[in-house]
């Protein structure tokens, strides 16, 4: 029968295969492990919210919520939305089990998926995976600086060294309107077509954003936020910058950036690479401090970022950047016969129980077909048993770089394999199933 299968991911969304599958772990696990050694705790929220959560967390005006929302409402008749972003759903969280009213901040980070209807591009997605961080219930400008130097930490850690952050201060109520009326009136002067000139209306700042060098261009002496900044919001801006100088983060001022949620105030900041063309943004964030209130909470500053896994991946291979460590399996057991299937499947499940990753061959393969799976497998180690072997209490342990085989007894091969593997990858702690290693 001809093969008549067409089935493809949808539209701007992709599939992550092996190898690539155990690097995009590993990125994910870097980005975990820095946040969470900064004291952040993980919460999971669903991946469906109310429709109301991103609407008024968001902002109607930006573009994620006007025109990138995966929204519908259910049979039962909730307008619901796929998330296009963590902050809000986090934030909901927090006010609706009331984390807030215990010790603060709330420290929570999370990791995940998100959809937004975009154009996709290089580096942009309808369906996308972000590691986030959330400092909640304090304006402490120590927070803000913490979140920015565990990200670049997390970027250097991976081996990236292309990352730059950029850096701005939005100010917030006390000096928006008179900055939004400056930069209102002097878009007001500028040739700009209709539909910037709505966006200007809905909300100034966010024409800064705009990428067009046309616009660019007549943008070249715009008001600048920075000028208009209240005393104390100055100050804490000048301590954030302070903190970060003390521990080596680099930083560029980056008077127009803005962001394109409406939530940020004060701090904003933004990783970029300049590998990755246009999508340069490897993950960003600021401070939210009207968030709570415009979801119907008590005023609580916040801070908080999300990181771009893809994006961090494709900064990876745009500086050749292969990460180490990302290997499958441990051992490859090679059964030669059907007589040894059930003790080399004896054997693999023992060595799974004790923390190594272990595979074998299946589907009865003759000695020539098993041992180039296990070639196939790029295990470092194969452990080859025959009926012999088996009969005299022992197999055959193999070195796959060098070929190097040594008969080691049956009881003590577990030991044997652990040896091979410290001696491969210097002592690495494994965790065997049901008890300490
Ligand atoms: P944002 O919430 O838009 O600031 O997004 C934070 C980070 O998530 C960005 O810096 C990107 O790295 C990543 N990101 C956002 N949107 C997309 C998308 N459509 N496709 C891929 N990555 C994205």
């Amino acid at each position: 029968m001809a093969d008549e299968f067409s089935l493809k991911a949808p539209k701007g969304t992709f599939d992550t295969l092996p190898p690539e599958g155990e690097a995009l772990l590993q990125v994910r696990t870097s980005m975990a492990e820095g946040i969470a050694r900064a004291g952040y705790a993980y919460i999971e929220t669903p991946v469906l919210e109310d429709t109301a959560v991103f609407v008024r967390g968001v902002g109607e005006s930006t573009d994620v919520v006007s025109k990138e929302m995966y929204s519908f409402t259910t049979k039962g008749g909730d307008d619901v939305t796929l998330r296009p972003e963590g902050t809000a759903a986090v934030m909901r969280a927090v006010l609706e089990h009331s984390l807030h009213k215990g010790a603060l901040p709330v420290k929570l980070w999370y990791s995940g998926s998100f959809f937004r209807y975009e154009r996709p591009q290089a580096g942009r997605y309808r369906h996308f995976s972000q590691v986030g961080a959330e400092a909640i219930g304090s304006d402490d400008p120590a927070l803000d600086a913490e979140l920015i130097a565990t990200a670049m930490d997390v970027f250097t850690t991976l081996g990236l060294t292309r990352v730059k952050l950029l850096l701005n201060c939005l100010g917030d109520h006390n000096d928006r309107p008179a900055y939004r009326a400056a930069l209102a009136s002097y878009l007001d002067g500028l040739d700009l077509d209709a539909p910037t000139r709505e966006r200007a209306k809905v909300n100034p700042l966010r024409v800064l954003d705009d990428k067009r060098p046309e616009v660019q261009e007549q943008l070249a002496g715009v008001p600048l936020v920075t000028d208009y900044l209240s005393a104390d919001n100055r100050a804490h801006y000048d301590t954030v910058r302070e903190l970060l100088s003390r521990c080596g983060v680099q930083w560029e001022e980056s008077p127009k950036l803005v962001r394109g949620l409406d939530y940020y105030t004060r701090t904003a900041f933004e990783f970029v690479h300049d590998g990755l063309g246009a999508q340069s943004a490897v993950g960003g964030g600021g401070r939210y401090d009207g968030l709570s209130a415009s979801l119907g909470g008590p005023d609580l500053p916040a801070v908080g970022w999300a990181l771009g896994v893809d994006r961090t991946m494709l900064a990876l291979r745009a500086e050749g950047v292969r990460l180490v460590g990302a290997r499958t399996l441990d051992v490859f057991v090679v059964p030669l016969g059907e007589s040894v299937a059930t003790a080399a499947f004896e054997l693999v499940t023992l060595l799974r129980r004790a923390g190594v990753r272990a595979d074998m061959a299946v589907d009865g393969r003759g000695a020539k077909g098993a041992m180039k799976a296990a070639n196939r497998s790029a295990a470092p180690l194969a452990i080859v048993m025959g009926d012999r072997d088996v009969a005299a209490g022992e197999v055959q342990l193999k070195d796959m770089a060098t070929g190097d085989q040594t008969a080691v007894p049956r009881e003590s091969i577990l030991s044997a394999v652990l040896a091979a593997l410290d001696e491969l990858d210097g002592p690495t702690p494994r965790r065997p199933v049901g008890g300490s290693a």
